[in-house]
Parts: C-alpha cells; structure tokens; sequence
C-alpha cells in the first residue's frame, strides 16, 4: 500500500503539467511544443513510420538529452555496429556513455537526402559541457534505411571539426571522440 501510495505521488509529481499553460518547447530546438514534436515519435509508432529521417535525427538527438534508451535502441538499424539483440547488455552501454554531462542546446538539419530506402541527414547537435560551460558542438553526416517501423539510423561520420571554445581556444576533440563512437 505503501509503494502504491508512492507510485501515484510520483506520477503526481514528475508527471507533465497539462491543463497548466503550453507544454514547454522542445529540446531538439524545433520550436515546437514537445508533445507535438519528437515526443510524438516516442509515444506514436504510426507518428514514427511517417516521420521524416530529419525529423529522426532530432528525435533521437533528444533521446539522448533525456537517456530514452529503448527509443534509441528502436530507432537504431540492425545493420549498425552498435546494434544487439541483447538490449539489457545494450542498454547498459548507453547508460553508461557520458550524455549526462552535457547541456543540450538544440539540433539544426542542414540538409536532408532521400533516395529511395535509403537517407542522408547531415546536422550539427549542439551541447554545451555543464561542469565548464565549453561548447562541444559536432557535425555528423547520419545514414539511414527505411524499415517497417519507420527510418532507422545506419550509422554517421563526423564531418567537420566541432566549436573551438572563444575562451579557452581549446577544440573539443576529446569530448567528440566519446559522442560520435557510436556510429
Ligand atoms: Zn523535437
């Protein structure tokens, strides 16, 4: 009874605050209110198969921001080197991967490619170190294929070098390394 009581003051508490004003925006920059943004995606497979690869790459750029596991997990291709049947052991190497240390500051497509069943979707994610305050900024050019349940990530290659920090003038290599060896 105890549990029960505490489960439902849980749900209270962290649960979203509808009926109290507009959802707040976003975290993957598009403006957009979050439960009419990726959070759709998350929710809604039907929402997910009719999405568009950018639309994607900033779902799971928020996933990332939030430590949703399993909507990365979903929206990872079979084919990409990090994809496992065993998502217990999968889920604990996302887990373990260093996301929390970062502020995440939006993710802007640049240019989004189809042919066919396959896709290109070149961004740069935008994230800022909370300890320092450093930007770590990357650019990525992500692959997809289209599947059943929707685009799902193949796999990305950095293509330009990420924010050299004004302050420091110290490039962000190190904190790249970590971020973009899941590709
Ligand atoms: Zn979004």
């Amino acid at each position: 009874m105890f549990v029960m009581a505490l489960l439902v003051r849980d749900v209270v508490v962290c649960g979203p605050k509808r009926g109290f004003g507009p959802a707040p925006p976003c975290i993957c920059g598009s403006g957009l209110e979050s439960d009419r943004c990726c959070e759709r995606l998350v929710r809604d497979l039907g929402a997910r198969r009719k999405a568009t690869p950018g639309a994607i790459v900033r779902s799971r750029y928020r996933a990332y921001a939030k430590g949703a596991h399993a909507y990365l997990m979903d929206t990872t291709h079979e084919l990409n080197s990090q994809y496992s049947e065993d998502r217990t052991t999968w889920r604990a190497s996302l887990a373990q991967q260093p996301y929390g240390e970062y502020r995440f500051l939006g993710a802007t497509i640049l240019d989004e490619t189809v042919d066919g069943d396959s896709a290109k979707v070149r961004f740069v994610a935008k994230l800022k170190l909370k300890t320092s305050g450093r930007r770590a900024d990357f650019q990525e050019l992500s692959y997809f294929k289209r599947t059943d349940d929707g685009w799902k990530y193949l796999g990305g290659d950095v293509t330009t070098a990420p924010v050299v920090d004004l302050k420091t003038g110290e490039n962000a290599d190190d904190l790249l390394g970590d971020l973009t060896s899941r590709s």
